[in-house]
Parts: structure tokens; C-alpha cells; sequence
């Protein structure tokens, strides 16, 4: 669909995957406007196919074209798109499980010029790839860099868009966290540089004590790390099962401390690609420690099971988040 000054929205089309032709001075290229999302469509028990919120991934895709400077595109529109490409494409949503069709819509300026402002002329697009379970030999826990030295998002930027700019500015820390054998950054802010925020492609999670006395407590939306639908998702799915929830400022010094006394139980990283992932370990340049006793947590697995059975249609929808296609 493009958008221009002149004719908002139109020229809607369905059409086989294909190469675009880019003009060397198309804006995207060189002022990355360029804003994405992820979602996932999944086989229900009856043979249907239902996306998992669309509709909170179509919102969150307009909050970050508003941070952009990018024409909003409507709801309706988003999920309209969504629609048409898994109709089309049915046959490649997997079995019920966790195997699923992941959905990237995007947005990117198709203007040619060479001048800084905002375009005034757009793309969006949706485009599918078939997505196996994350962890097909079973759940492994994460080994994680706490990044002193490079921040992802500073107060005043672009942190809570989905932007294609904030990836880029996290390969380098990525890139480190692999030198030092780890699988994840966690990035702290940008200030103080020890309030734990959000991973390269999830959020966190902590979980203190355990049993039916847990609460599970997650950063904080400070304006500097994306607003989550998982992270979201999982804040219902937790009091549902009964546990206290929060969402709280948590630094890297509470996290070793409540480690080390016990108090901190169970670490895991949440979104679209992987649901849950337990953290096992941490690294960072000053200290090193497993978290509990490195396995995956009862908690984590817990929430783990609910939100993949809601999501395969094998538990009841209670929240109505299953958009279903006939
Ligand atoms: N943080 C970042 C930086 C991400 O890229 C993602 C993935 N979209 C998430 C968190 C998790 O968000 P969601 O649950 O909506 O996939």
C-alpha cells in the first residue's frame, strides 16, 4: 500500500514475493525512515489459523510512524493486510504447536531526495516466513552481556519505536556480547548505565520467591525500551495463574544481590520469536553469576505452556487476543 501527500493511502496489492527496485537516493537508504513489526499466525485445533493480537501490533506501528514522522497507517488497514497475506499463504501455517507464520509488516519512505526531513511518500508492506519451534531440541537457557559500554536508546530518542535504527545501533554491543561466549545483550540506561531494560529482541522478566507466593515483576516502560506485546501479554497471564505482578525499576546490583541472597528466583527474556526464554547466566565486565541454579525455572515454564496454549488454541482465549481468519 503507498501512501502520498496527496492521496493518503491507496493502491492496495497482493502480489508474489519479489525483489523491489530501490533509487540510490531513496530517503530510507540514508535517512532510515523505517519502522517495523512482528506477529505470528498460528494452526488452531479445528484447522483454522488465528493472529495473535494483530490489533496491538497495529497500534504500536502507528506510536512508532508518530516518533517517525511517518503518515499513521489505520488499524483496520494493518490487520486488513495481515488477513490477506495468511489467506494467501494458508497452506504454509504449520501444524497446531509451536510452529507458526511469522508476519513482518513494514514501512519504509519511497521518496528520492537528498535533503533531511520527512518524506512524502511511503511504503508499506507485509511479507511471511514459515517459523519452527525456537527451541527444537527443547528450552535452553540463555547466556546473557550486561553492555556497560553501548546504550540502545537514550530519554528523548526513538527507544520505544520498533525502528529499523535501533537494531542498528545494537549489532556492535550484540557482536560483543558473542566475543564474550554470550547469547543476548541485556542493555541498561543510558544515564546511570545499571537500570536493567530490555534485551536486543525481548523484554525481562524476574520472578521473586516461589510457589504460589511469587511475584513476577518486569522493567518498567521508561520511554527508552519497546513496549512488548508479550511483555504485556504475560503481565495478564501471570495474575491470571494467580501470582502477584509488577512492573518495577530494576538494577543490575539488585539483580546480582537477590540472586546471591535467593530472593531472585527465575530470570527470563519474552517476545513474538522465542515466547519465553529462561536466562541461565550472566556476564558483564564485573561480575559473573548462574542464575538460581541455571535451569529453566518452574515459573517460566509455567507461563511458558499458558501463553503457547493460548496462542495453539489448546487453552481458552479468555482475553480475546486469538484473531481468527475463517
Ligand atoms: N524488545 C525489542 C527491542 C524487540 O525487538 C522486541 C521484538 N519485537 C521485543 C522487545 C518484544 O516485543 P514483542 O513481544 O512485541 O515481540
Amino acid at each position: 500500500i503507498r501512501w502520498t501527500e496527496a492521496k493518503g493511502w491507496h493502491d492496495a496489492q497482493l502480489t508474489p514475493y519479489a525483489p523491489l527496485e530501490i533509487d540510490p537516493a531513496n530517503m530510507t537508504l540514508h535517512y532510515a525512515q523505517s519502522i517495523f513489526e512482528g506477529l505470528k499466525a498460528y494452526r488452531q485445533p479445528d484447522g483454522s489459523v488465528a493472529v495473535f493480537r494483530p490489533d496491538a501490533n497495529a497500534r504500536r506501528f502507528q506510536r512508532s510512524a508518530r516518533r517517525l514522522a511517518m503518515p499513521e497507517l489505520p488499524v483496520e488497514t494493518f490487520v486488513e493486510a495481515c488477513d490477506l497475506l495468511v489467506n494467501q499463504d494458508k497452506e504454509w501455517v504449520p501444524g497446531v504447536g509451536e510452529e507458526s507464520l511469522y508476519l513482518r509488516p513494514f514501512m519504509f519512505a519511497a521518496e528520492v531526495g537528498l535533503g533531511v526531513r520527512p518524506a512524502n511518500e511511503y511504503l508499506f508492506m507485509v511479507i511471511a516466513s514459515p517459523a519452527g519451534p525456537y527451541f527444537p531440541g527443547g528450552v535452553k537457557p540463555l547466556s546473557v552481556w550486561l553492555s556497560e559500554e553501548y546504550v540502545r536508546a537514550a530519554p528523548g530518542g526513538t527507544g520505544e519505536a520498533k525502528c529499523a535504527g535501533n537494531y542498528a545501533a545494537s549489532l556492535m554491543a550484540q557482536a560483543q556480547a558473542a566475543a564474550h561466549g554470550c547469547d543476548q545483550v541485556v542493555w541498561l540506561d543510558a544515564i546511570e548505565h545499571r537500570w536493567v531494560e530490555e534485551m536486543g529482541g525481548m523484554n525481562l522478566y524476574f520472578v521473586y520467591g516461589s510457589g504460589a507466593d511469587a511475584k513476577v515483576v518486569t522493567p518498567e516502560l521508561t520511554g527508552t525500551l519497546l513496549p512488548g506485546i508479550t511483555r504485556e501479554s504475560l503481565l495478564s497471564i501471570a495474575s491470571d495463574l494467580g501470582y502477584r505482578t509488577g512492573e518495577v525499576r530494576i538494577s543490575t546490583e539488585e539483580w546480582r544481590e537477590g540472586n546471591a541472597d535467593g530472593s531472585i528466583t527465575e530470570v527470563f527474556a519474552c517476545g513474538t520469536a522465542a515466547v519465553i526464554t529462561p536466562v541461565g547466566s550472566v556476564k558483564s565486565n564485573g561480575a559473573n553469576w548462574t542464575v538460581g541454579d541455571g535451569q529453566p525455572g518452574e515459573i517460566t515454564m509455567r507461563l511458558r505452556e499458558k501463553m503457547l496454549a493460548i496462542q495453539s488454541g489448546q487453552a481458552e482465549d479468555v482475553h480475546g487476543w486469538m484473531h481468527r481468519l475463517g
